[in-house]
Formats: structure tokens, sequence, C-alpha cells
């Protein structure tokens, strides 16, 4: 599904900063995997990339064997809506469209009928146990409910992966579990994930832990 060859990064404001010094990783189809590493270590750089959110400097990083490499905007757009699915700490949604609306965001990009982009967020809505909160806006919802949202419009376009970064940083403690045990029963439907996380309790709940230390992967733990 995803494979890094020797991905290195640089950011250019201010001094150079190197932040991944050659990754090489693979994440098979189907797999619920996480990455681990100490604030600054680069997790949130290399998730960007694997979302098509940021350029590499070198290497060679493909999605579904396909090279993803100096795309231009519009190609970057197309397969990040098509393949790939976000669920970020802050959930991002948008404040003033209600839970309905969110989740059916993405097909709104894939010229999906109001009718029916409405019809489908309120089955994900509903798989998700929010149906009778599709007419809330996001501020009348807790966090635990917002990141569920959150995971219902990552879905609802069906991508081929899903992509968290910290899902739980914002979360207390027992909706943090709550939102792992959430994205486990998708990974058991089949679906990929990479999540984000510096917390131990949480990156425990999948299967394989990516650790990564100075910008490269420093080891991999493989739970079950
Ligand atoms: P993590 O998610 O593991 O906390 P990041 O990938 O966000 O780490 O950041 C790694 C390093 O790169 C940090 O030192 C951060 O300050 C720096 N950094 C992140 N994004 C940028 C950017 N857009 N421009 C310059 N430096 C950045
Ligand atoms: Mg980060």
């Amino acid at each position: 599904m995803i494979r890094l060859e020797q991905i290195h990064k640089t950011y250019h404001n201010g001094s150079p900063l190197h932040v991944l010094k050659g990754i090489d990783l693979e994440v098979e189809k189907g797999e619920m995997v996480s990455i681990m590493g100490a604030s600054g270590s680069g997790k949130s750089t290399l998730l960007n990339i694997l979302g098509i959110l940021d350029d590499y400097d070198s290497g060679n990083y493909y999605l579904n064997n396909m090279l993803i490499k100096n795309l231009s905007e519009t190609k970057a757009a197309e397969y990040r809506n098509r393949m790939i699915g976000f669920v970020f700490q802050s959930f991002n949604l948008i404040s003033f469209k209600n839970a309905m609306e969110n989740v059916a965001l993405p097909l709104y990009y894939q010229n999906v009928s109001r009718k029916k982009r409405n019809m489908l967020a309120m089955e994900y809505l509903e798989k998700m146990g929010l149906r009778e909160h599709a007419f809330h806006l996001p501020s009348e919802l807790s966090g635990g409910q917002k990141q569920r949202i959150a995971i219902a419009r990552a879905l609802i376009a069906q991508p081929q992966i899903i992509l968290a970064d910290e899902p739980t940083g914002a979360l207390d403690s027992k909706t943090s579990l709550e939102v792992m045990d959430l994205l486990k029963e998708v990974n058991n439907e089949g679906m990929t994930l990479v999540i984000v996380t510096h917390e131990r309790d949480i990156a425990v709940r999948t299967n394989k832990i990516i650790h990564i230390k100075d910008g490269i992967i420093d080891s991999t733990e493989i739970l079950k």
C-alpha cells in the first residue's frame, strides 16, 4: 500500500532543518500501524508526506505502486481526495456547518449531488452512533463526538488509507480509548490506518509501532 525509500526532508525557513534523514517504511494493505516519537521528531512531517500534503527532497514514495513525486497541485489534490482520509488532533471541522454537512464535505469535491452526499453522511453518522447529532454544529458537540464526525468524514469517500495525526491528543483518556476502539473497528473492516501519537497507551492499540528518532526509524515493534 505504502512504500517509502530513503525519504529526506529539510525545512528552509530560517536555518536549514534536516527533519527526515532517510526513512524506509512499508505499510501493507489492512495494517494498523502507529508512528511514535518525541515532540519535534518529524512525525507530522512524515505523515504530511504520506498524505501528499507536503513534498520531500529525495527518495521515493509509492502509494498503491504509484510514484508520488513532483506532482502538480492539481494531481496531488486529485490523489489525496481519491485515496486518503485524514483525521487530525484538532478535528478540523467547519464550525458553521453541521455534523452531516461536515461528514458530506469530501463528496462535494467529487461532485456528488447534495441529496446523495447527505444520505451517505447520515449512514456514516449512524455507524458512528451520531445520527441524532446530525444537525448539531461542532460547538454543540463534545471532543469525542467531534472526532467521531471527523472519522466519518475520513471514511465517506472510501479512501485506500486513513492517516491520523495525534487523533486522541485533545481528548481525555477514556474518550481516547473509545476513539481507538472505533479506529480498530474501522481497521477490522479492512481499512489501512497509520496513526501518529506520542503516547504509548495509544500506540499499543495498533498492530505495529514504528519508532522515529532524530529523523530516522529507530526500531519497529510488532505487537500482534
Ligand atoms: P512532530 O510531529 O514529531 O512533533 P514535526 O514533524 O511537526 O514533529 O516537526 C519536526 C521539526 O520540524 C520540528 O523541529 C519543527 O519545528 C520543524 N518544522 C515542522 N514544520 C515546519 C515548517 N513548515 N517549517 C519549518 N520547520 C518546521
Ligand atoms: Mg506533530
